[in-house]
């Protein structure tokens, strides 16, 4: 059997495991780190972490899989930019570093792109060589499979999908342009769109609403609610009926936090789906629902270094 490291760097630690080549987690640990402290303080308790299993030489470590928010350069590991809640990191190369350090070779990749790479290898992606993943949270990330492949590009930038543009007239998005896919279905965005409605209709909507809030409330039928979902399920649809077209691909898979309450988007998505659609590419295309959830992050690191491995 062999196993890889798989670390997901967040804004106030490392998630960090060993997993097997089935996808099993056999160890896992969180390593705090301080996200405002330097490139070399954040990466000596990682450094260290790495060294200790690979010390041990009970199990054959292959490799060490890194995920981080923002554009990792393929070639050279350097995160580029968008990891800005660890501003550190920019301009580094975590693999780099490590491979330096430890011996062991390693590969980042952005989490999203991590999260896609763990559902082909080890979730719902499994069944499928060809599918499009869209991770809803903070933000909407995005990953392409390709004949059983992660798609990654030019760069190893592939699959922002959440920046496609479905309406140029549409809100301001961080990416500098407008009406970018994000801007409609991510969390901040459901809880924007719900908290208007609310608004307008009288009524004053907590200062600490919460995706949560809002699916509580469509589960209990609440009106506004269920017209804010429907809403966010059609740009899903649009979405993914966009990428469908260009991509022929055999399922779309909702990934991230929000899609633990993913069963009622799912409805919403699948009845707006074929209006979005050239019907053939639309036949026998299964609408899932990501299987790794809570372990994604290390399952999904670890996954993307395995794929990546396979190709060397
Ligand atoms: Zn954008």
């Amino acid at each position: 059997m062999e196993y890889v490291i798989g670390m997901d760097f967040g804004g106030t630690s490392v998630k960090a495991g060993i997993v097997d080549d089935e996808g099993r987690i056999i160890e896992r640990d969180t390593i705090p780190i301080d996200a405002l402290s330097s490139f070399d303080e954040i990466m000596t308790p990682v450094i260290q972490w790495i060294k200790n299993r690979v010390k041990k030489n009970e199990l054959e470590i292959r490799a060490v899989g890194i995920g981080t928010p923002g554009f990792t350069d393929k070639k050279r590991g350097i995160l580029i930019a968008g990891a800005e809640n660890i501003p550190s990191l920019k301009g580094h190369s975590i693999p780099g570093m490590i491979e330096k350090q430890t011996g062991v070779v390693a590969f980042a990749d952005n989490d999203a792109t991590c999260a896609a790479a763990g559902e082909l290898l080890f979730g719902i992606g499994k069944k499928y060589r060809n599918f499009v993943m869209i991770t809803l949270g903070t933000g909407i990330g995005g990953g392409i499979a390709i004949d059983g492949r992660i798609y990654r590009g030019r760069d190893g930038f592939a699959g922002e999908i959440g920046h496609m543009c479905l309406d140029p007239g549409g809100p301001h998005c961080n990416c500098g342009s407008r009406g970018c896919f994000e801007q409609y279905a991510s969390g901040p965005a459901m809880v924007r769109l719900y908290s208007e409605k609310l608004k307008k209709r009288g009524i004053k909507p907590s200062e600490k609403l919460t995706p949560k809030d809002l699916f509580d409330a469509a589960r209990r039928n609440d009106e506004v609610a269920m017209e804010t979902l429907d809403l966010v399920g059609l740009r899903i649809a649009q979405a993914f009926g966009t990428l469908l077209n260009i991509f022929n691909a055999g399922a779309c898979i909702m990934g991230g936090g929000i899609s633990k309450s993913g069963d009622l988007l799912k409805k919403i998505v699948s009845k707006h789906l074929p209006d979005f659609v050239w019907p053939e590419l639309l036949e026998n295309v299964s609408l899932e629902i990501a299987e790794l959830q809570n372990d994604a992050g290390i399952i999904g690191a670890a996954a993307q270094a395995y794929e990546r491995l396979l190709s060397k």
